[in-house]
Formats: C-alpha cells, structure tokens, sequence
C-alpha cells in the first residue's frame, strides 16, 4: 500500500504536457530532479502541435503598440483584418480587451519588447545547444525568415518596426525586387519587398513534441496522458496533492504549464491569471513543387508559411471565440486566400491536415513565469502568447533555476505573478 502511494510522489509534478510543460521537465532532469507530467490528452497535443514552427527572436515586439486599436477597429468594420472576436457578452474578455488596448502605448510596448528580446534571444542560444546534444529530428533549420510585404507603403511601415528591433541587436535586411525573388523565387514577382531576418530558425513543432518526449523518458520522466487535473488541494501555503480524473498525485513543487487553460485555476490560487485563448488554425500537406526556402510571414494576413524537408504548413489568424474547439470553415480559406496572394504555388498536393489550437494570450505580450506569491511550492510558466516554442527553452531553464535555487540566467522580474 505505501509502496503504490509512493509510485504517486515525485520531487515535481508538471500539470500541462506543451512544449513548455516539456522544457520545464528537460532542464530539471538535468539538474537531477525527478519529474513527472500529467497531461490531460497526449503530450504535445495543444497549442505546442500545429503551429508555424518559428523560433523567431525578430518577434520581440509585443502586439499591443500605439496605434493598434484604431488600426483593429478600422479592419473590423472594413471586414480587412486576421483578426476575430466572436460578438458575445464576456466580461472576463472586455477587462482584457480593455487592459490590452490601455497597454498600446510606447513606453509599455518598449518594456515588453525589452523582456521578449531577452527571452527570444537566450532560448534560440538554448535551441541550438539543444538540437546539439541532444540530436533532436525535427527538420530544425536555423536559415532566418522573410517578413514579406506587398507595397511600398507597407515595406516602409515594417521598417519602423525593423529599427526598433535593432536596439536588442535584431534588426533585418531589406531585400526589394528582383534581389528578394533571387533569393526566395516561391514569392510572386508582383510582391513589393520583405525584411529578412537571419536569426531566425524553424523546426517541425509535431516532430520536436515526440522527439524532445522521448529525451525525456529516457532521462527518467515520468508522464501520464489522458490525465486531467481537477483541483489542487491547498492547506496552508502549499499545495499538498492534487486530484486528477486518475486519481491523487503528490509532489513537493508543483509547475503549471497549462497553456490558455492556466485561468482556469485563477481562483483555487487565488491569483490574477489574465490569459485568453487567441485560436489559430494551421494547415499541412505535402511540400508544392515550387516551395519557399525560408519561412515566410505575410505579416498584413498573419499567415505565416513554413518549409520543411517533410512537407510544408500554412498557419495563423487571431480569433477570440473561448475554449471551444472547432474549426471555423472561412478561417481555413484565409489561409489559402493569403498564401495565394503571395506565393507562385501556394497549396502542396496531397492529403492536408487541418487544425486549431488556442494560444495563451496575456494582454501585455509577457509570459507568467516564477513562483506564486500565495503558495510556496507552485510555480507557473504560462501565457507565452504567440511565441510558445520561441521562448520555451529559456522558460524551462528559468524554472529550474528558480527551483534549485540558481541565479535566473536573465531578469526574471517582468515575467513576476505579481503584475496583474
Ligand atoms: C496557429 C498557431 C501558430 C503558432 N506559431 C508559432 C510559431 O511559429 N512560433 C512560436 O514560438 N509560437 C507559435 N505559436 C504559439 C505557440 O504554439 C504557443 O505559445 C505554445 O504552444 C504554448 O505552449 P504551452 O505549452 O504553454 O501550451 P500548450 O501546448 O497548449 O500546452 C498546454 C497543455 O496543457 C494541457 N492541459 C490543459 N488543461 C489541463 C488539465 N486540467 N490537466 C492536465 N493537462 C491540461 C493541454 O491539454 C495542453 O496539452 C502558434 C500558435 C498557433 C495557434
């Protein structure tokens, strides 16, 4: 009987199987910490499956910049914007529409670019070393990517953003005509320019999910799947156990990598978790026979169009629309529609596989990542937005730096808890 409640502990438990939930559980392991996952379907099956695939420090601009809102409202009411609210009376969404457009202003926009730079740049270092030792095959290919923009307008526009981004040592390239179809010929000739950004790399998010489970496993993590965390139960200033849909588990630390589920448990930690979910669709086929080199952003879409050596994928759209998983038909168009308008042969033949996936939006671009200030053993590492696999390495790290009681190997302060 203790021997089988025995089997139950371990020294930390990770509630949520994603690509953070997983590099959280890599680098405690190599710290000689046991862990064990419990994941609620199958590990890897969330937002961390189906999408683009780029580990792209150049996205350290948050969403939220001056301008933004009128920009978004314009678009609405012009019906010309990748971006969907379901009209639905939600106040948990209005508060959080609200504090986003209340953060679209320089200053704030600075600070969370600041702190995305920092956590963009030490992940792509850990990227590296990963795919190093641990010979991961995922059709990793650290080549850059395109920001591509149709006019010169638009062209002039980004480069606003470009020399912002110069400032963390990110700033692209511009190509611009003949010199941007010689080195990328899948984009059509009537396409006015793009900024390239060679820092940038891209992997195959399905293949990193099985391969970097497998590192793991093989480390001695221990994972159960089709496990679903009910409630924690809390005495005092920790959490004791929690119970899931296959009973009780115990851990002295607990981690929370629920991804935009991670609200979900805002009132049992009774902390502020603002984290919605921003759906996004992908679809993958066989590559076309005129296939991009490099990834390729269609920033005005926000459809991004990724190649591998394995096939090929269309992904992105913002919609807000809750928890619900299904997959909206016209949502699935506009990623044809926007690959169409840019690339010579925009679908590959073959069989295409069609998917949503809820990222974990928190208003100010910033992920929640450190320990919480009410209970002394749970820690969270959640709402990394649009750049979950982009920054998951250095999250992992961080937390088990926090953990066994490192110094954080950058400034954890803008990711605090204790912001909200
Ligand atoms: C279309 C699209 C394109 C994207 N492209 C990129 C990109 O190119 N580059 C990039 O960096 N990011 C990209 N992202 C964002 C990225 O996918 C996410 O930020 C990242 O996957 C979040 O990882 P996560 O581990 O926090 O969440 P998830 O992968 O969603 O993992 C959370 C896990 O928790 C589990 N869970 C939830 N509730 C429970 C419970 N009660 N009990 C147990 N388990 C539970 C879920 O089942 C899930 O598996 C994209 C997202 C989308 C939708």
């Amino acid at each position: 009987m203790v021997a089988a409640e025995n089997k139950r502990n371990s020294e930390v438990l990770i509630i949520g199987g994603g690509v953070i939930g997983i590099a959280c559980a890599y680098y405690l392991l190599k710290e000689g910490i046991g862990v064990r996952i419990i994941e609620k379907n199958q590990v890897g099956s969330g937002a961390s499956e189906g999408n683009c695939g780029l580990v792209s420090p150049s996205y350290a601009l948050p969403l939220s910049a001056p301008g933004v809102v009128w920009k978004t409202i314009k678009g609405i009411i012009l019906r010309d914007t990748p971006l969907y609210i379901k009209p639905r009376l939600d106040l948990i969404l209005l508060r959080w529409l609200f504090q986003f457009s209340h953060n679209c202003n320089k200053r704030d926009q600075m600070h969370a670019a600041t702190a995305r730079a920092d956590l963009l740049t030490q992940s792509k270092i850990l990227y590296d070393q990963l795919l190093e030792n641990e010979r991961l095959e995922c059709d990793w290919e650290s080549i850059g990517h395109f920001v591509v923009l149709k006019t010169e307008r638009t062209m002039e526009e980004y480069s606003r953003i470009n020399d912002s981004l110069k400032q963390f040592g990110l700033g692209g390239t511009s190509y611009v005509g003949k010199k941007l179809i010689k080195k990328e010929p899948a984009l059509k000739e009537d396409i006015y320019g793009a900024w390239f950004y060679e820092m940038d790399a891209h992997l195959r998010p399905d293949r990193l999910m099985n391969e970097w489970k497998s590192v793991i496993l093989q480390k001695g993590a221990l994972i159960e799947e089709n496990c679903a965390l009910q409630s924690l139960e809390i005495s005092g200033q920790t959490v004791s156990k929690i119970k899931t849909s296959r009973g009780d588990f115990r851990a002295k630390n607990y981690i929370v990598t629920m991804g935009a589920w991670t609200s979900l448990l805002q009132d049992q930690l009774n902390l502020q978790i603002p984290i919605q979910p921003g759906k996004g669709y992908s679809i993958t086929m066989d590559r076309p026979k005129i296939c991009p080199i490099y990834p390729c952003s269609f920033i005005a879409r926000k459809v991004v169009a990724t190649p591998w050596k394995s096939g090929f994928r269309l992904g992105g759209i913002m919609e807000f629309s809750g928890f619900r998983s299904n997959i909206n038909r016209s949502r699935i168009k506009s990623l044809k529609i926007a690959a169409e308008e840019y690339l010579r042969e925009p679908l590959g033949s073959g069989s295409r596989v069609e998917w949503e996936g809820l990222r974990p939006m928190t208003y100010d671009g910033l992920p929640l990542i450190g320990r919480s200030p009410n209970q002394e053993n749970v820690y969270l590492a959640s709402g990394h937005n649009m750049l979950g696999l982009s920054m998951a390495t250095s999250t992992g790290k961080l937390i088990a730096e926090l953990i066994t009681r490192q110094d954080p190997h950058l400034d954890i302060a803008p990711y605090s808890l204790k912001r909200f």
